[in-house]
């Protein structure tokens, strides 16, 4: 018999380590998020937010030690491409868009390698990303390099929808955007959440950040200090001091 257990996160990690050197870049970390959730995470530079995703995708590299989970099953020695497959997508802090390919076919070319679809069905994936991103239809044939910084935001949303992840793990997707920009970033990831998708938002803004997350991660140093509710973490006095520097009256 099939066991199943509605409680098991749909992404676990358990004691997860990664040292570069003598460096440890992320010392025994565990978190496990919930299917269907806004998962939030925050540190200072360096704390080891990007070096997480890195171990969770495998892009670049795997965990030193540790273990990581898609419901209920290990993913860490998976090649990238077999996790990617498996439902775990993930952007960049940077860029990292085909610059000479039009918008539509960076989408398309993440749909069939990412979701492993036909031409006919990543055609549609595609589009049906676009839309879901609201990026307007004259823009879509434009060279991804020819687009404005929000657009590009919303061809990188894009290209990882359409690979048709279970979780999508965003690095910083707020980086570069003005205020009234970053309110239409949280209108594109509340739509990506409304289809379904379990999201893992690390983000420098705050306000983004408290506004979108049910469960709130802090690290520091490449440690977990603190997780909870959101209003509860950011009044931890070892996140104020460590991450917030004393300033949590401006949150
Ligand atoms: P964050 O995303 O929180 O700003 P990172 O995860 O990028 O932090 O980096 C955490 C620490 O690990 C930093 O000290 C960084 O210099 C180091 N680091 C990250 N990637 C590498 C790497 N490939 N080689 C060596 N050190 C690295
Ligand atoms: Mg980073």
């Amino acid at each position: 018999m099939v066991e199943t257990n509605n409680d098991e996160p749909l992404l676990a990690i358990r004691n997860v380590s990664r040292r570069f050197g003598a460096l440890v870049a992320l010392d025994k970390v565990s978190f496990s998020i919930r299917r269907g959730e806004i998962y939030g995470i925050a540190g200072p530079n360096g704390s080891g937010k990007s070096t997480l995703f890195n171990v969770i995708t495998g892009i670049p590299f795997h965990p030193s030690e540790g273990e990581v989970l898609l419901s209920g099953k290990p993913i860490h020695r998976l090649r990238p491409h077999e996790i990617s497959r498996a439902g775990v997508l993930r952007t960049f802090q940077k860029d990292a868009e085909f610059a000479t390919l039009s918008a539509r076919e960076n989408v398309y070319a993440s749909a069939a390698y990412c979701g492993q679809m036909s031409s006919t069905e990543a055609k549609d994936a595609a589009e049906q990303a676009l839309d879901d991103v609201s990026l307007q239809g004259e823009r879509r044939g434009r060279a991804a390099s020819d687009l404005s910084v929000f657009e590009r935001k919303q061809l990188m949303i894009a290209s990882a929808i359409a690979g048709r992840p279970k979780v999508l793990l965003l690095d910083e997707p707020a980086a570069g955007l003005t205020k009234p920009e970053v309110s239409g970033l949280s209108d594109l990831i509340g739509a990506v959440h409304s289809r379904g998708i379990t999201i893992v938002l690390i983000e420098h803004v705050l306000p983004l950040l408290l506004k979108m997350s049910k469960h709130l991660m802090v690290l520091n140093h490449g440690a977990v200090i603190a997780a909870g509710k959101p209003e509860e973490v950011v009044r931890n006095p070892e996140v104020v001091e460590a991450y917030l520097g004393k300033r949590e009256a401006r949150l």
